[in-house]
């Protein structure tokens, strides 16, 4: 194994403080910075993040929304702007203009192809963040949010370590019990993390049948009131599984247009 210099390594960590001094600087014309966060994949977590920033955009708020989620980043897809690039000029990057007037950020724009897997190892996909962020300029905005990677392992942790100021967190479950398991894993991970929990959002609550009207609980029922009493957080909602959500979705169309 080949060492580096001492050198090298101080050269390294100065451009790490720079990198560090530039984000916060950028960060710093952001009033609120909300992450959205779930303890596993699957769950619909990119989809609410997504529609929170359409649904606050649509209340005359300046939003951009971070999709900070490395092995699936899919705010591009779920807002229609896969295969974009973002625009480098005398300040910085430009975050990409999506729909509602959302500002996007997404290491897939970085990427030269749709499918190229992101192989990285955690401290490199923290240093191309912390290196995207410090270029970014997203100008004043109201709110960023953040779409979190999911779990609570190092990526969350890496993710909430570059951005240190945020507002709060909010945490998307579906309803059954397993999930419940690991999303009171998440509130205890935004806990010891000292980021305030804003509630929980029930996704996938349950199925109305388009034909008898009949309310299906497909995957189980409660378990975000459980989670939220048994934690102490606010209850946010349910939302049902809607076929016109998947479809929209797909489409890149977001559903609350
Ligand atoms: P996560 O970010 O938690 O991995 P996604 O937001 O990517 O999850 O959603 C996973 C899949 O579920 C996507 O195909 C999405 O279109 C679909 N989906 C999410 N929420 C709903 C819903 N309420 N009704 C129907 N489909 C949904």
């Amino acid at each position: 194994m080949t060492m580096a210099s001492p050198r090298k390594i101080s050269d390294a960590m100065k451009r790490v403080q720079e990198q560090m001094i530039a984000l916060r600087a950028r960060l710093s014309k952001v009033k609120h910075k909300v992450a959205v966060m779930s303890g596993k994949g699957g769950v619909g977590k990119s989809f609410v993040a997504a529609s929170l920033a359409v649904a606050i955009s649509g209340m005359g708020r300046k939003v951009g929304i971070l999709d900070a989620d490395f092995h699936g980043p899919s705010v591009p897809k779920l807002l229609g702007l896969q295969g974009m690039r973002m625009l480098s000029g005398p300040p910085g990057l430009f975050p990409v203009m999506g729909p509602a007037g959302v500002k996007v950020v997404s290491i897939d724009f970085m990427l030269p192809e749709e499918e190229t897997p992101v192989i990285w190892r955690g401290p490199l996909k923290a240093s191309a963040l912390r290196e995207l962020l410090s270029m970014v300029e997203w100008g004043n905005l109201d709110y960023l949010i953040v779409d979190l990677p999911p779990g609570t392992g190092d990526e969350p942790l890496s993710v909430a370590q570059l951005i240190t100021d945020l507002s709060g967190a909010v945490i998307v479950t579906i309803p059954s019990d397993l999930s419940r398991v690991v999303v009171k894993k998440a509130v205890s991970f935004a806990r010891q993390l000292n980021i305030r929990v804003i509630g929980v959002i029930e996704n996938m609550s349950y199925f109305v049948c388009p034909k008898c009207g009949t309310k299906y609980r497909i995957f189980g029922e409660g378990a975000g009131r459980r989670i939220a009493e048994e934690m102490d957080v606010d209850f946010l909602g349910e939302i049902p599984i809607d076929p016109r959500i998947t479809d929209c979705n797909d489409k890149g169309r977001p559903f609350l247009l």
